[in-house]
């Protein structure tokens, strides 16, 4: 699905702010819903409860952030919970949860056990990284609810631990990052081990026809739910970006944290070396920092994320498949320290912050070279990022026009590589206002300069797998 036709699918807000009650939701489940402070159902619970209650398949298209977990926990828990399991010996797995990292899957798990505290039913969660025996050990307990990410569900089903043949509904989440991670050969032989008859919730945050084309094969005649699509920021992120050079971004950096207003900061780096390289500076300045990625242990993450939750850490640096699915309550601001070569990674790494309702601030800092990216994000989000111009370590080199927000531009086509800045021409403060009007020079305007010039960057899983 084309970025255009999620756009169109974009919902307005409903007018009457609906109840858990309505959806007829079993006692026990609204009790845990009642203690998780949860008033009023998210857009993406709105839509696909009451689908995911009658059984049928459902595609989602929503990005983390916008409660899709309990889109799909709470009618599954409600379901499993009114036809309980009567039989003898080990229970048999009833849902599976396929989700693409460890992360994910843990808070996946952690909200199945939240919302189905006052149920029976019990859950497990398999990922690799970690010794196998505590999960085979729950396994051969028996369990209703299975959360895995594939490699060690795959690993766990060779040697028996696991048998699918009794799974009733099968939620695939986050199906175009699992796709990204090279998992689809994966997928499909989980799959093959599924029942024919079976309910599929079928997650992804975009459509790309690679996605769509798994969706089909493995669906049947779903409902498609599409809510905050993944153009559109969470409305309650600020965004602002900086233009500056690379060389000055750790002081830029250092110069925002040392400012009131940067409670806590997960700033983002493209890869893992960047990432412990942002960290070890930031311990330098005396910030209390830590980094995840995947070259750490998953002890060593977790770790990290739990001082961070707690406020010991101040700063978080991260790539973006280690902070994928992160659930940080209170996060007030994202950095892009490197800007994404994607540009949904951009809406998925700044919707970590301002996340069910909350307000959050997100920030980015653009080299002259990562320029051509920051026009691809605009066009994806349809419109320009604000200049923050007052600050002291501003780039030197001028701007160009602003991005064509035309999302039928190729993205990083080079039809506006004309306005690409020329790295041999700083201090070029020449020229006049996109909009034709005289002015300011360029370094002090407000508007957003968009440079297309051709992407360097492949959409290569394995590419992408290696900064894991
Ligand atoms: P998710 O998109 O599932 O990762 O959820 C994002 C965050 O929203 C989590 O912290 C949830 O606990 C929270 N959340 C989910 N549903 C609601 C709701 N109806 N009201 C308030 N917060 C919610």
């Amino acid at each position: 699905m084309q970025t255009e036709q999620l756009l169109e699918q974009a919902e307005q807000p409903l007018e009457k702010k609906m109840s858990f009650e309505e959806f007829g939701l079993r006692p026990e489940i609204l009790r845990a819903v009642a203690e998780k402070k949860y008033t009023v159902p998210t857009p993406i619970q709105e839509k696909a409860i009451p689908i995911v209650l009658e059984g049928k398949d459902l595609i989602g298209c929503a990005q983390t952030g916008t409660g899709k977990t309990a889109a799909f926990a709470l009618p599954i828990l409600h379901r499993l919970q009114g036809t309980p399991w009567r039989g003898t010996g080990r229970r048999p797995i009833r849902v599976l949860v396929l989700t693409p990292t460890r992360e994910l899957a843990s808070q996946i798990a952690a909200s199945f056990g939240e919302y189905g505290k006052h149920t029976a039913l019990k859950h497990a969660i398999v990922f690799g990284g970690v010794n196998q025996g505590p999960q085979s050990q729950a396994l051969r307990r028996g369990i209703d609810i299975l959360v895995a990410t594939p490699g060690r569900l795959l690993d766990l089903m060779s040697q028996g631990l696991v048998q699918l043949k009794t799974v009733e509904t099968f939620v695939l989440d986050e199906a175009d990052r699992m796709l990204d991670m090279g998992f689809i050969h994966d997928i499909r032989r989980v799959i093959d081990q599924l029942p024919a008859k079976r309910q599929t919730l079928f997650f992804s945050a975009t459509m790309p026809r690679e996605i769509q084309g798994l969706a089909d094969t493995i669906l049947r005649d779903p409902i498609r739910v599409a809510v905050t699509p993944v153009a559109t920021p969470a409305e309650a992120v600020e965004q602002h970006v900086h233009f500056v050079e690379k060389s000055e971004k750790i002081k830029l950096l250092k110069h925002l944290l040392d400012g009131p207003s940067i409670k806590n900061a997960l700033v983002f780096t493209r890869t893992k070396h960047g990432a412990d390289a942002v960290t070890k500076q930031l311990e330098r300045y005396s910030v209390r920092a830590e980094a995840i990625h995947g070259n750490k242990s998953q002890n060593a993450r977790e770790k990290a994320l739990w001082s961070f939750k707690r406020g010991v850490t101040r700063v978080l640096v991260a790539t973006d498949i280690a902070a994928r699915g992160l659930d940080i309550v209170d996060l007030s601001h994202v950095v892009n320290f490197d800007l994404p070569n994607e540009p949904e990674s951009y809406v998925h790494r700044i919707g970590r912050t301002g996340r069910a309702g909350a307000s959050g601030i997100a920030l980015s800092f653009c080299s002259v070279d990562e320029r051509p990216f920051l026009a691809d994000i605009e066009r994806l989000i349809r419109k320009h990022l604000p200049v923050v111009v007052d600050h002291p370590y501003r780039s030197g080199y001028g701007a160009g026009t602003p991005t064509n927000l035309d999302p039928r531009q190729s993205h990083g086509g080079a039809a506006h590589a004309n306005n690409v800045p020329n790295p041999r021409r700083k201090h070029d403060a020449s020229g006049t206002r996109p909009d034709g009007r005289p002015g300011r020079s360029r370094r002090d305007s407000k508007w957003t300069p968009g440079f297309g010039a051709s992407k360097p960057s492949p959409r290569h899983a394995e590419h992408r797998r290696a900064e894991w």
